[in-house]
């Protein structure tokens, strides 16, 4: 009957429910075991000069090293922000990527600086900005070296904390990129006064390059306007990158120039035999 298949549908639902919250809680409990047992690892991506091709900075990408396996962030990291654990993580990452910048200066007497990506969560955290101020002073870190990447979604998912937050950050030193742009629904009036550095044009529009440049022709003239620094991210071929240095954007990442490297392959790589040094800072 109608009525029993109602019910059978409901009963799966419940059983689909269930499971998924059983899925949430087995790996909101291992992401904790994760975070214990030093599991996770950093990978870092070049960013470069595009008219000089030189590396001008990177970013901070996690992994999960899960019995032998390496885990993409996108399969866990919406579990750790559903569940609130993304905020001792993503305290994790940030203090690792000081870590990092304090061994480039005593290593190589190197430094550029490194992006992280933070979480809407974290920015709700009272404690974020006393944190990365922490860690940087612990670390002997210039602010300047250190990046913090948001998303333009959860940017304005909460526009008012978000802006108390950034301001806080931008005074302190420490640079802001809107990471993802051109995805989230930015309000124009509110760009205007945002205390950002940076903005990253999504790599669904590079992507669309050469042929279909519209939007990333319109956010290069908009983040020009508005006098910030352009980073193309997801650049993969010689073509978008024609398009881009053709048309102004000083700033590409992608794996056309590298794919995210573990710490030993970007020093290697990058920074071992490079002339750049910090006697300027
Ligand atoms: P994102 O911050 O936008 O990072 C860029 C992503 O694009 C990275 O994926 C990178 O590997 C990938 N990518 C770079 N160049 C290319 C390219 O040329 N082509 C293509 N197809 N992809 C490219 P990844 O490392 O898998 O990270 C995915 C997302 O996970 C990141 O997007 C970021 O939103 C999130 N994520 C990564 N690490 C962290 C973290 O430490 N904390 C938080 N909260 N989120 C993180
Ligand atoms: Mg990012
Ligand atoms: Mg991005
Ligand atoms: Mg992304």
């Amino acid at each position: 009957s109608a009525k029993a298949a109602g019910s059978n549908q409901w009963s799966f639902f419940k059983e689909q429910m269930t499971e998924r919250a059983a899925i949430r809680l087995s790996t909101e409990a291992s992401l904790h075991d994760a975070l214990k047992n030093n599991e996770f690892v950093l990978y870092f991506q070049p960013k470069l000069d595009i008219n000089t091709n030189t590396v001008i900075g990177c970013e901070a990408l996690i992994r999960w090293q899960k019995d032998g396996r390496l885990i993409s962030p996108m399969s866990f990291i919406p579990v750790a922000e559903e569940t609130g654990i993304i905020i001792p993580i993503g305290r994790w990452v940030i203090e690792q990527s000081c870590k990092v910048l304090r061994d480039w200066r005593k290593k190589y007497n190197y430094a550029i600086p490194i992006a992280v990506n933070v979480a809407s969560q974290q920015f709700a955290d009272a404690s974020l900005v006393p944190d990365i101020k922490q860690f940087a002073l612990r670390y002997q870190i210039s602010p300047e070296l250190l990046e913090i990447e948001i998303t333009e979604t959860s940017l304005m998912n909460d526009i008012e904390q978000a802006i108390m937050t950034l301001e806080q950050l931008k005074s302190a030193g420490f640079g802001i990129a809107v990471d993802d742009f051109g995805t989230g629904y930015s309000s124009l009036s509110y760009l205007r006064h945002l205390p950002i550095t940076t903005m990253k044009i999504d790599r669904a529009f590079v992507n669309d390059l050469p042929e279909d440049s519209a939007i990333a022709s319109t956010i290069l003239m908009l983040g020009k306007q508005l006098g910030l620094s352009i980073v193309a991210e997801g650049i993969e071929n010689e073509e978008q990158l024609d398009w881009l240095r053709e048309n102004h954007c000083p700033i590409g990442q992608g794996f056309f120039y590298s794919k995210p490297l573990t710490l030993e392959e970007f020093e290697q790589r990058f920074i071992a035999n490079q002339t750049a040094k910090i006697e300027h800072i």
